[in-house]
Parts: C-alpha cells; structure tokens; sequence
C-alpha cells in the first residue's frame, strides 16, 4: 500500500505546484487586501490537493489504473481465499467510453485519462474454474481480464492462466500464502502467445494431477501401507524430475510471453 501511495507522489506534487504558484502570482496582483483573507486561500489551496487525490492512479499497470478499491478488493479476497482454501477473483472490466455521456467525454479529453484508464470490478467468480473466464462485466464495459487468487502457490501464472491471459489485456493473480498481488499483460501478440503456450496445457493437467494422487496417498500411514512402496517412491521421484521441468519450462514461456508488475 505504501509503494502504491509513493509512486503517485510525483504527481500530486507536480500538480500541487501549479495550484500554488498561481496563487501566489493572483496575491501578489492583489496586494495586501488579500492578505488579510489568507485563510481562505489556504482552504484553496487544501481542495484542490484533495479532489486530486480522490482522482489520482493507485497503481498504474500498461494503459491500465488499478484504483485503491479495486486492490482492496483483491486482498479481501486473499483473506476468504485463506479460510475457504479454493481459488476465488473477480473479472477486471473499463468503462466502455462510446457509452459515456458527453459530459463526461469532455472531463476525459480535458485531463488526457482517454488514454488512462481506470479498471472497475465484475462479477464475483468462485472455484478451481475461476482462472478461465466466468467474471463478466456490465453491457456499459468492456472486458478487459481477470482477477484470481492461489490458495496455495506464488501469484505466478500457471500454463492455464497464460492461454487464458493470451487473449486478455490484464490478469492479475492473488497469492494467499504470500500475501501478494501480481499483475501480468501480454507481450507477444495474441497469436503467438496462444501458439507457444496452448500446446504445453494438457501436460499440465497431467502432471498436476499426477502431484494431487500422490499427495493423496502420502496424506496417512492407511494409505501409503495399502500402496506398492516400490512403485510409489519411483513414481515420487518420476514426478520431482516431471515438475521441476515442468517448471523451467512454465517460466520460460511467462518470461517470453508477460510482463509482470508488482501491486502490493
Ligand atoms: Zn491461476
């Protein structure tokens, strides 16, 4: 949160000094009949800063504005993620700017945000299967990703979330055992990102599969005694060599493919 607030300080402060200066060039035009109402000029100075605030980026990730609600929300998500123990997120939508009134296509051109824009919630998505697309948007946005969270891993991007994120301007991923939130955008074409990564996700399922039986089995003595512990200690070390591969491989591809940024 605190990086967050710093990154924007640049900004603020930028912005604080044209207020301030104009200001002090109006006194100075004035002359001391001003001064006497200083005070006032003071609370000038305050809304501005105040209002800029209110409408300053939280977290800016490519043409993207992740604004402090939204991170707020991905971190109360973590935390149901830590009691609930199953993948929870929500899809990442924009205000679709062929929609907005005209009054508010004038604020946009005036401050330049046409080219900036703020993210705003979706729906909820809940389960395993909430790293494929199930968050929607309302008709007046536009789908841009999703958010989802790892009950159990690092905020990096499974085979699975990359096709996913191929085909999406953000995805954002939720680590509940780090406490982290990562964003990754694409930066290969679509295309290309698909073709590299797709044909890697069935193996995937495999060998994720293959480390859910055997923890399964090694979850009590009943079970590990009713196995063939010849055949259960070659497939253990069949599958230490499988994931660490499996690995290499996954993070050669999210190299290659996404960016990521840090959000809190
Ligand atoms: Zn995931």
């Amino acid at each position: 949160m605190k990086n967050m607030t710093d990154s924007n300080m640049p900004l603020n402060d930028g912005n604080m000094a044209v207020g301030v200066s104009q200001q002090n060039s109006d006194r100075l035009k004035l002359g001391t009949v001003l001064l006497a109402s200083s005070a006032s000029l003071r609370l000038a100075q305050q809304t501005p800063s105040v209002m800029l605030s209110k409408m300053l980026p939280s977290k800016q990730v490519n043409s993207f504005i992740l604004p402090d609600d939204i991170i707020k929300n991905m971190k109360d998500k973590i935390k149901e993620t830590k009691k609930l123990k199953i993948e929870l997120g929500f899809a990442l939508c924009i205000q679709n700017s062929k929609m907005l009134s005209d009054k508010d296509n004038q604020i946009n051109q005036k401050d330049n945000s046409q080219i900036i824009k703020d993210i705003k919630k979706g729906t909820d998505c809940v389960g395993t299967k909430c790293s494929i697309k199930v968050g929607k948007c309302e008709e007046d946005q536009i789908y841009i990703g999703n958010y989802h969270t790892h009950p159990r891993s690092h905020p990096s991007m499974s085979i699975t979330d990359m096709v996913t994120g191929c085909s999406e301007d953000i995805e954002c991923i939720g680590s509940a055992p780090f406490n982290t939130i990562r964003c990754f955008t694409r930066k290969t074409s679509e295309s290309q990102c698909i073709e590299e990564i797709g044909p890697f996700e069935a193996e995937e399922h495999r060998i994720l599969e293959k480390g859910g039986n055997i923890r399964s089995i090694l979850k009590s003595p009943k079970t590990i005694v009713k196995t063939d512990i010849i055949k259960l200690l070659k497939d253990i070390s069949q599958y230490e060599t499988d994931i660490a591969k499996y690995h290499k491989n996954r993070f050669k591809l999210l190299n290659e493919n996404f960016n990521r940024t840090d959000i809190s």
